[in-house]
């Protein structure tokens, strides 16, 4: 029977409970809010003892669905004060689900300040003392566990990152190779669970096959996810080949693609970093593209990234990444940004926060942009734990205080995610107006996408309202994002369900999860203090023309603010 792990490191204890009814539609986002919003006080300290942090696989996790082993992380964030949920791929979805367990709530905080492990089989959860892998990067960690309890568990962990608190802090998931290169990145979830003491959480699910949520009718259920996957297998084919870096090239064809702190809208080297580059080099150098990061991924847009040696150097290198870390520092090398990539990772930290950081502190002269050594040597030093390193941890916005700059690319205190708003957007509404601070997972207007042209103010609250809500369904099923948040999706989404339920679920009673979920979050962020005032995009995106295409972010401030006024 599904049940939650409650763990109280303040207590020590470990409390197995039943799923009250009001959750049993929730998953993945959906009950990593719900929960946030039933059991934490907004106006708490994000690193305090008050915080908790919920862990969670979908609700279709462990289903035939196709892609829809995402793992949801919630908590009060660190970075912008509101509500947070970041969702990654990786095995421990689908073990939880195999376990049978809908959420694991970590709360309170260690009165001995200790660092500990919580374990988790089929028979039993304990916690253990985890002292011997303090201090060390992810791969080390999970190398560490995986010789202690065998290469086939999963592994969520902190790198130092999460250990010092930083705002950046990420918390990594192992792929199916067992490496901790999926990534909860946004929001500094990774600083929660460091203010809890927890180290890693080790999900063994040897022997177990449980089914988390229930099919009324398998037959007809089946049959709708089989055929979503065949259709899936050939739309999504350029993910497959050349992964989310197949974006660079419309992104920048629509003018949109942060260059030197957010200067430009195209890049003189996107060649070098656009998707056919990566997968020629992965293949070159016996890598791969096509790489599933989850079980039951049939988009596949993971890949794994060799070194010049031909050595295992990172894996999961997305568009984010390669635009954050590669035209936003005026860095042109993949390897380089595959390299910081793996530092991130190592490290604990979101390589979305840390690239506009970066991006600060070389708008502020502390290096030039394009200097491969510098921006290599600035993430070592937020590992490392330096004193500039502390600063660039704390994220953008901070980084932009210290050293008094204002063209910080953020809202509600996080970094923009690698699509410059101007360009698109929709996109940037979404940043502006999201609960979840700027974020694109939560509602991303791309280049061609919902029938806007995205470089016009037209259309854009409805196209990024309607975005968020759909968004917001396929993070409570556990889908990745990828399968694509538009109706069509809804709409196999509400056949899944009437099979799962045995009884009709409408597109309207989908649609409801999605704003059902934004409800909850916009309620806690406002309780929080989060209020319509921080939902602006900074000033210099209206004043500034964006090169080539002379653009700016001209979507009212008014039609903003009325944005969920119907929702
Ligand atoms: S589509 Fe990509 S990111 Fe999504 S689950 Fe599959 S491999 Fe992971």
């Amino acid at each position: 029977m599904a049940k939650i792990i409650r763990v109280n490191l303040t207590q020590q204890t470990i409390l197995s409970e039943p799923v009250p009814d009001k959750y049993f539609m929730l998953g993945g986002r959906g009950l990593t809010s719900q929960i946030v919003f039933d059991e934490v006080d907004p106006t708490c300290d994000a690193l305090g003892k008050n915080n908790k942090l919920v862990i969670a696989p979908g609700l279709l996790t462990g289903t035939l669905a196709p892609s829809s082993s995402r793992l949801s992380l919630g908590a009060k964030s660190p970075l912008t004060g509101g509500i947070k949920e970041s969702n990654a791929g990786g095995t421990v979805a689908r073990k939880l689900a195999n376990l049978e367990i809908k959420a694991i709530i970590l709360e309170g905080i260690p009165a001995d300040r200790s660092w500990y492990l919580l374990k988790i089989t089929n028979t039993e959860a304990t916690i253990l003392p985890a002292g011997d892998i303090a201090g060390l990067g992810n791969y080390d960690t999970v190398a560490s566990l995986q010789a202690l309890y065998g290469p086939k568990v999963g592994i969520i962990s902190i790198g130092p990152g999460g250990e010092r608190k930083m705002s950046a802090a990420s918390v990594a998931v192992t792929d199916p190779e067992g490496r901790p290169c999926r990534h909860c990145g946004r929001g500094g979830l990774g600083a929660v669970m460091g203010s809890k003491g927890i180290k890693a959480v080790v999900i063994d699910d040897n022997g177990v096959d449980g089914q988390l949520f229930t099919v009324a009718d398998r037959k007809a259920f089946n049959e709708v996810a089989r055929t979503w996957a065949k259709a899936m297998v050939q739309a999504k084919a350029g993910l497959t080949n050349f992964g989310t870096a197949a974006l660079v090239n419309p992104v920048s064809a629509a003018g949109g693609l942060p260059t030197r702190n957010y200067r430009t809208g195209t890049f003189e080297g996107s060649d070098k970093i656009n998707g056919t580059a990566l997968a020629e080099t992965t293949k070159s150098r016996g890598g791969r593209t096509g790489h599933a990061c989850s079980p039951g991924c049939v988009i596949r847009c993971s890949n794994i990234y060799h070194d010049a040696e031909g050595k295992y150097l990172t894996a999961g290198l997305e568009f984010e990444t390669i635009v954050l870390m590669g035209s936003n520092l005026g860095i042109d090398s993949l390897d380089v940004i595959a390299a910081l990539d793996r530092r991130c990772d190592d490290y604990g930290l979101d390589t979305m926060e840390m690239g506009n950081a970066i991006g600060v502190a070389m708008e502020a002269g502390i290096a030039p942009f394009g200097d491969r050594k510098a921006a290599l040597r600035l993430l070592d030093e937020a590992g490392e734990g330096t004193v500039l390193g502390r600063v660039l941890g704390q994220g953008s916005t901070v980084t932009g205080k210290v050293f008094g700059v204002t063209r910080v690319a953020a809202v509600k205190g996080q970094g923009m995610a690698g699509y410059d708003p101007r360009a698109l957007k929709g996109t940037g509404v979404t940043y502006a107006t999201s609960p979840m601070g700027a974020d694109h997972t939560a509602g991303n207007l791309l280049p061609g996408r919902a029938g806007v042209d995205c470089s016009s103010p037209d259309g854009q609250i409805k196209a990024s309202r309607d975005l968020q809500i759909m968004s917001a369904v396929i993070d409570n099923m556990g889908l990745c994002l990828f399968v694509g948040p538009l109706p069509p999706e809804m709409e196999i989404i509400s056949r899944l369900l009437t099979s799962a339920l045995g009884r009709p679920f409408s597109i309207e009673d989908v649609l409801e999860i999605g704003k059902g979920i934004l409800r909850t979050e916009l309620a806690f962020n406002r309780a929080a203090g989060l209020h319509s005032a921080s939902d602006r995009l900074p000033e210099f995106f209206s004043m500034e023309k964006l090169s080539p295409k002379g653009l700016v972010f001209d979507v009212s401030d008014k039609d903003i603010k009325q944005m969920y006024s119907a929702l």
